[in-house]
């Protein structure tokens, strides 16, 4: 019995062991993704839902991987977020981003991006500072790009991160609380964080027709227009959905019904004419 103990704990060391080495081994790896220009940005439409027009798109990470192939953020966001390798792929990012909408500015100016950060990125100026000189490089339309940030990331380190989106906003950009719905959604703090947008959690919009969800939804929508904010579904699947939606007074709209997330070049043949 001591050695059957002995080895399950051998066993056990050595899995974490793997599990570190595999944490380190994917943060080393994105640091050369970024740099040897593995990463890519796939849009997802956002839709006027009154006349189906395309106001904008969320841009969403992807991975082409050498050897393990195609990868979505599921298998390394968190492990980016926790060995800060996010501010890497953050900083790619920024700049993919104006490169876009500097692209459409001239034929669809009315066209925005939206890009997702983590809680990382607003604890400190890193991200501010990238924003700011991207800009100076590429002189763009700032209230066309949208920051999408979890409700945790800002309560959980409030000081820093309101100061920041604070800053950014008095830039021009926009800042969406993304997931919302699922975390803290409190009264008493949506009027002091510096937003212009709610995403209301897909997890919300799936259960949308089996009746009880609706009041859920139907709360964060006049929410939003009580506070002034804008207000988007995302993970809209059904045509029931979204006409439940419009009934509500939620009139953007995102998912798949619509449209997956589209390479960039597939997502221009199929909504631009650049
Ligand atoms: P998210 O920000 O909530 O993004 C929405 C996710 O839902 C995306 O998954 C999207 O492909 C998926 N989705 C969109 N419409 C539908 C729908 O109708 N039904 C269903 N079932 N799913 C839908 P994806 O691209 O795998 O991204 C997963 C998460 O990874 C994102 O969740 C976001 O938290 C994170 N992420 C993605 N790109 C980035 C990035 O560039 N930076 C950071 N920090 N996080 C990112
Ligand atoms: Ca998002
Ligand atoms: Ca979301
Ligand atoms: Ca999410």
């Amino acid at each position: 019995a001591k050695q059957a103990g002995g080895s399950k704990l051998a066993f056990f060391t050595s899995d974490i062991l793997v599990e570190a080495s595999s944490r380190l081994t994917i943060a080393s790896e994105l640091k050369r993704a970024v740099a040897e220009n593995e990463l890519e940005l796939y849009l997802q439409p956002q839709i006027d839902g009154a006349n189906g027009a395309v106001v904008g798109a969320e841009a969403l990470l992807r991975w082409n991987h050498p050897v393990k192939g195609f990868l979505t953020p599921d298998s390394f966001i968190d492990v980016a977020e926790q060995t800060r390798a996010i501010r890497l792929v953050t900083g790619w990012l920024v700049k993919e981003v104006f490169g876009i909408i500097e692209r459409w500015q001239t034929q669809y100016p009315q066209l925005f991006i939206s890009f997702n950060v983590s809680a990382l990125d607003l604890a400190d100026n890193e991200l501010l500072r990238r924003m700011t000189e991207v800009l100076a490089d590429h002189p763009i339309d700032t209230s066309r790009i949208e920051l999408e940030i979890v409700e945790s990331a800002i309560i959980e380190n409030f000081e820093s991160a309101s100061s920041i989106l604070v800053k950014l906003r008095k830039l021009g950009f926009c800042v969406a609380i993304d997931d919302f719905g699922t975390g803290y959604s409190s009264l008493a703090y949506l009027d002091k964080l510096p937003v212009d947008k709610l995403k209301i959690d897909r997890e919300f919009i799936s259960k949308l027709g089996e009746g009880e969800q609706s009041g859920v939804v139907k709360s964060i929508i006049d929410l939003a227009g009580n506070f002034g904010l804008r207000v988007v579904a995302e993970g809209v699947e059904t045509a029931e959905q979204e006409h439940l939606l419009k009934a509500m007074g939620c009139n953007r709209v995102q998912g798949y019904y619509y449209s997956k997330p589209l390479p960039m070049s597939e997502f221009e043949a199929k909504y631009l004419t650049l």
